[in-house]
């Protein structure tokens, strides 16, 4: 939106081009198009380093303290874009860059120096690792050496969304005379890894049984559910 008028009545340049009646310099003077916090709080697992946003765990990072900064900055900018700069983990210059205007004219950076403060909270997973708490049983059935390798299976795809997902961590297994059991302390991780084996693997999973727990950490109702894999 280039307006003809090309004089600035509050600095008197006559050189620029015009945003709503100013030069782009006089209008941000009066306008501010970036709002940028001076601190956030970030609720943080003192044991393991996660990191609650919107109440899920998350592995602490700082890409994810960017993202929650991200969202917690106001703008009127279009397109606008991001770039961060760490003083350490305890400071981040924020840098907005974007336009005034919808067709992309008028460049703006705003920049601003966001603190970040930790506050301590013993995540649920750190607060159950090493008891026997969980949620998903899978028994594993058949030849011992196969069930070794679906073992294996298991517990290496475990691994990798652990590194996502700090409940993956809640993983326990027990040999039993049938064969051996496998513990999840948190019932999505175990779907997904049961998915994995059916999809990737062609493993099939019958479920058994399901008993309601009273009590979860995370304050809702679980149902504890039995699953079967038989090779
Ligand atoms: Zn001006
Ligand atoms: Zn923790």
């Amino acid at each position: 939106m280039v307006m003809a008028r090309r004089f600035c009545p509050k600095c008197g340049s006559t050189d620029k081009d015009m945003y709503k009646g100013f030069c782009k310099e006089c209008y941000l003077e009066t306008h501010e198009v970036v709002r940028i916090p001076k601190k956030i709080v970030v609720t943080r697992c003192p044991a393991c380093k996660s990191i609650y946003v919107a109440n899920k765990l998350v592995p602490g990072s700082r890409s994810v303290i960017e993202k929650m900064i991200k969202k917690k900055v106001e703008t009127d900018l279009f397109s606008p874009s991001y770039s961060f700069e760490w003083e350490d983990n305890r400071a981040v210059n924020v840098t907005v860059t974007g336009s005034l205007d919808p067709e992309g004219f008028f460049d703006v950076s705003v920049s601003g120096r966001v603190k970040i403060e930790y506050k301590d909270r013993t995540c649920w997973v750190c607060s159950k690792k090493g008891t026997q708490y969980y949620e998903v049983e899978v028994q594993l059935r058949g030849d011992p050496e196969e069930i070794k390798e679906v073992l294996e299976e298991m517990l290496g795809y475990t691994e990798i969304l652990s590194r996502y997902h700090p409940e993956a961590e809640l993983v326990y297994t027990k040999e039993v005379k049938e064969g051996i059991n496998v513990y999840y302390g948190y019932k999505p991780i175990a779907l997904r890894v049961l998915n994995y084996l059916h999809s990737e693997k062609g493993l099939r999973y019958t479920a058994s049984e399901a008993k309601m727990i009273r009590y979860n950490p995370r304050g809702r109702h679980v149902t504890r559910k039995s699953y079967c894999i038989r090779v």
